[in-house]
């Protein structure tokens, strides 16, 4: 039993928390009022989160699986019941967390937001139908129901396809020089080409060569003879052989390489694999539905003269300018006034909701765009606008830094956007580090002073006002001292990369010049087309044109999400550059198994360190025993991933420590191998900062933590693993491992939005060390939304100057300070920061 009974002078309107100690909370207490904006401030890592998400949110979620099911509870229990003496007064609580690692399911805009089931109610119940044809069902508008999906590509929109250039790359090659490179290699390909030698064709002519006919059936046919098989023997004697009726080596089934490709790129559960075969497909819209995904009765079906897909490709704007003059109903049918009614009622909510979606920004998605393209903050936002809508009352929403990916011009709509949800009765409790937002707040919670051990306390909480008087809060001399950054002079650029016609997403035809030595700051209202020209375009042909290979994308063997530029070269500079390194928010792995020690290449390090003990030598134990990777170290229980997965009944599978090793990863004998005390286990807990004192003496890993301390990293545990972490501290390992290499200058260094998730004094710790790339010969470009970063930049490049199809055009470009002056979107801004 936990103590329930009310508290002695518990205040109205307050929530109470006495005792929280989750993560690196010191056993603090406090109050927080409800129906008020709160935000959670103080540096990366100091706690903010542990309280908000670890206690606040974890406990209205845990009251509210005690009242759902027994079995769940005593799981949850478990796990995560946060470290807290009392929380009282809490409400009902919907966390609104920024995505971690990228989302699996293939939702689309029109799902999250349920705009698209409105829509296919719309078109079901007033849309304009052929006469003669019966009225659909709303299910027959979705794609993803038997009803309505496209019974060629099942709904999907695209169909694969092989076409013999893919196949047979090479056609001056024979059978036997392995001219069908789709085909697998080893026992498998020898296997069909015996087959071939079986069925009479010639394996020792150029494919050029053969007849068409031989060609085709070869590679598409449908059919799956199985023959007898000589293996080693050459096509005489296996003619020879079969005219015998000889016993052969054993009978194999044939298999044509496009029936091969497509059949394995659907059923393999390898990723390899299917990165191996999807480079001999292409994907196509489907010809029966041309990609529109629905049966052919649905797509006759218009509403404002277009069919639902057609609709659902509208950008949002479009679609509300669209529909809206359908609300008055004057637009309507005079024949049907029942329709009329009905439309009404449905369009007024379709403009309803789209509307809070145009407030936020948001009005450039189209419906049909699929969740995994959106970045993490787009994705919050469309969340966030769904619960306006839900006009829920009494609930604290728990969110985590909405600002990220927004321009100031944006952050104030969200602003807007936040106070609609806290004047229709519900709490927020925000997690922030931009100070236009912390400035709104109605009230504050600073939580540090400084990151991990160095955190946890409460330093303030109270209206903002009060935080001016709190000597070590690290956010009170950002909000109150003013103190700007002292202005560097701005460096000249050595050359200039120079971009030609670039044609991708709302880009069309564009052209920019980016300085080259220089540190420049790519600006815009969030959709104005940042990513698509620095992030996209720039990256993938300054890649291609160093011959350099992109590192491998985990999702590289999906074919359907591919963006492709449609146009636009680099002209000049690109000889400048020597080396290209992308620094980007994608996660650093998608298993438990990869971490902070094992990207970083410290483990590699620490391992040797281990095996190099007296007692490690006496045993015979190498560096490879101290990797959780390899069996003869790691505890056989778990094989090493330190939790095993309990699958739950209606709800997500949880993790829970493994039974045998408690979580530490290693089996007995290798954690009883210690350094000063401590076994590979103990190092794997350390956060940063702590292995940073413990290897004081060792040089190279001195060097590779100091590194990571200086990205504001010191707060993460050595094995923290790479699930856990976000997108902007998945950056900052990444930047950290570039910035331990050696120094070579003639690198460009691109990085999007690097300042997500850091405080305004980590974000100086993260600048000097931009500073000091371009000071080592080095071009540096960002994606950023952070002003004061703009400022001390050398050069902008500002896009815009709305989004979407408003957006994709340079405005302005120059040294800060004339930017600023330029009456841009992003100049007003701007000049706040000098
Ligand atoms: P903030 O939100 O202020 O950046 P957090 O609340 O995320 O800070 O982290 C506070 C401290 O708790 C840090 O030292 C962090 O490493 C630690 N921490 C965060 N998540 C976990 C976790 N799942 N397990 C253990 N420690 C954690
Ligand atoms: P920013 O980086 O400035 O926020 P983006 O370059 O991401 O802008 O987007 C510019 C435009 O291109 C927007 O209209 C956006 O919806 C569209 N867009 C971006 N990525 C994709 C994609 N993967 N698929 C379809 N449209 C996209
Ligand atoms: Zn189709
Ligand atoms: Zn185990």
């Amino acid at each position: 039993g936990r103590p329930r009974e009310p508290m002695p002078g518990a205040r109205n309107g307050f929530v109470l928390v006495r005792g929280a100690r989750e993560h690196n909370l010191k056993d603090v207490s406090l109050d927080i009022p409800r129906n008020e904006l709160v935000v959670f401030t103080g540096v990366s890592g100091s706690g903010k989160s542990s309280l908000a998400f670890g206690t606040l949110y974890a406990e209205a979620q845990r009251r509210y699986l005690e009242s759902v099911s027994p079995y769940a509870r005593r799981l949850f229990h478990q796990m995560q019941v946060p470290d807290v003496d009392v929380v009282e007064g809490l409400p009902p609580a919907v966390a609104l967390q920024q995505q971690r690692g990228s989302p699996t399911t293939r939702s689309s805009v029109g799902s999250v937001t349920t705009l698209s089931n409105l829509l296919r109610m719309l078109y079901s119940r007033a849309g304009d139908y052929p006469s003669g044809q019966r009225l659909l069902y709303a299910e027959s508008f979705s794609p993803n129901t038997p009803e309505g999906a496209c019974p060629n590509c099942h709904g999907i929109g695209r169909v694969h396809q092989v076409d013999e250039r893919s196949l047979v790359p090479d056609d001056t090659l024979t059978i036997r020089e392995r001219a069908v490179a789709a085909w697998p290699t080893a026992w498998q390909g020898q296997n069909l080409r015996d087959i071939l030698v079986t069925l009479g064709y010639d394996v020792d002519r150029p494919w050029r060569d053969l007849p068409k006919k031989d060609r085709n059936w070869i590679l598409f046919t449908e059919e799956q003879p199985t023959v007898p098989v000589y293996a080693g023997y050459t096509p005489a004697e296996t003619r020879k052989a079969l005219k015998r009726k000889e016993e052969p080596s054993y009978m194999g089934t044939f298999t044509g390489a496009r029936k091969y490709i497509l059949q394995t790129y659907a059923a393999t559960q390898s990723a390899m694999m299917k990165r191996r075969v999807a480079r001999f497909l292409s994907s196509d819209d489907c010809p029966v539905c041309k990609g529109k995904r629905l049966k052919p009765g649905a797509l006759t079906v218009k509403f404002a003269g277009l069919d639902i897909a057609e609709m659902s490709r509208l950008p949002l704007k479009k679609l509300d300018a669209l529909v809206k003059p359908h609300i008055s109903g004057a637009e309507h049918d005079a024949a049907h006034p029942e329709k009329a009614l009905v439309v009404q009622r449905i369009v007024e909510d379709l403009a309803g909701r789209i509307e809070v979606l145009l407030d936020l920004g948001l009005g450039y998605l189209t419906l049909e765009r699929s969740t995994p393209t959106l970045s993490p903050g787009e994705l919050q936002r469309l969340r966030l606008a769904t619960q306006i809508r839900s006009n829920l009352f009494g609930v604290v929403y728990v969110l985590d830094e909405p600002s990220a990916g927004l321009h100031p011009a944006d952050t104030e709509a969200l602003l807007r956007a936040l106070d609609r949800l806290k004047t229709s009765g519900n709490s927020l409790f925000v997690v922030e580090h931009e100070l236009d937002v912390v400035r709104k707040a109605g009230w504050i919670v600073d939580v540090g002073p400084a990151a991990g051990e160095q955190g946890g306390e409460i330093l303030y909480s109270g209206p903002l006002a009060g935080l001016a008087n709190v000597d070590v809060s690290q956010t009170r001399r950002f909000l109150f001292d003013e103190t700007a950054e002292p202005q560097r002079d701005v460096r000249e650029p050595t050359g200039w990369l120079k971009l030609r016609g670039v044609t991708r997403n709302n880009l069309e035809g564009l052209d920019a010049d980016f300085p080259l030595g220089v540190l420049t700051c790519v600006t815009g209202v969030s959709g104005s087309g940042k990513s698509s020209l620095v992030s996209q375009f720039l990256v993938e042909a300054v890649a291609e044109r160093l011959g350099q290979r992109r590192e491998a994308d985990p999702d590289e063997g999906e074919l359907e999400e591919k963006v492709r530029t449609l146009g636009g070269e680099i002209v000049e500079g690109c000889d400048r550059i020597k080396r290209l390194v992308v620094v980007d928010q994608k996660p650093i792995g998608r298993t438990p198994r990869s971490n902070l020690a094992t990207y970083t290449g410290l483990l590699d390090h620490v391992r040797k360190l281990f095996a190099a003990t007296k007692q490690a030598r006496a045993r015979r134990y190498d560096a490879g025993r101290f990797s959780f990777n390899v069996a003869k170290g790691r505890c056989e229980t778990c094989e090493g991933e330190g939790y095993v997965c309990v699958e739950l009944l209606f709800l997500p599978s949880v993790y829970t420590p493994c039974p045998t090793c408690k979580g530490a990863r290693y089996n007995a004998k290798t954690l009883e191998i210690k350094i000063r005390d401590q076994s590979i286990a103990d190092v794997l807990a350390m956060t940063v900062d702590a292995a940073f004192a413990f290897f004081a003496d060792d040089d190279a890993l001195s060097r590779s933590l100091g590194v990571l301390r200086e990205v504001g990293l010191g707060y993460i545990r050595l094995g923290q693993s790479a699930t856990e972490l976000s997108g902007g501290e998945a950056q900052r390992v990444k930047l950290a491992t570039e910035l331990q290499r050696a120094q070579r200058g003639g690198t460009l260094y691109v990085l999007d939005e690097p300042t997500t998730g850091l405080h305004p004094s980590d974000v100086r710790k993260l600048t000097r060390q931009l500073q000091g790339l371009i000071d080592s010969g080095n071009t540096v470009i960002l994606v950023e939304h952070d002003m004061s970063v703009a400022a001390n930049s050398d050069w902008i490049v500002d896009v815009g100057p709305g989004a979407g199809d408003e957006g994709g055009r340079i405005v302005a470009s120059g040294p800060p300070k004339q930017v600023a002056t330029s009456g841009s979107p992003t100049a007003k801004y701007l000049a706040k920061a000098f």
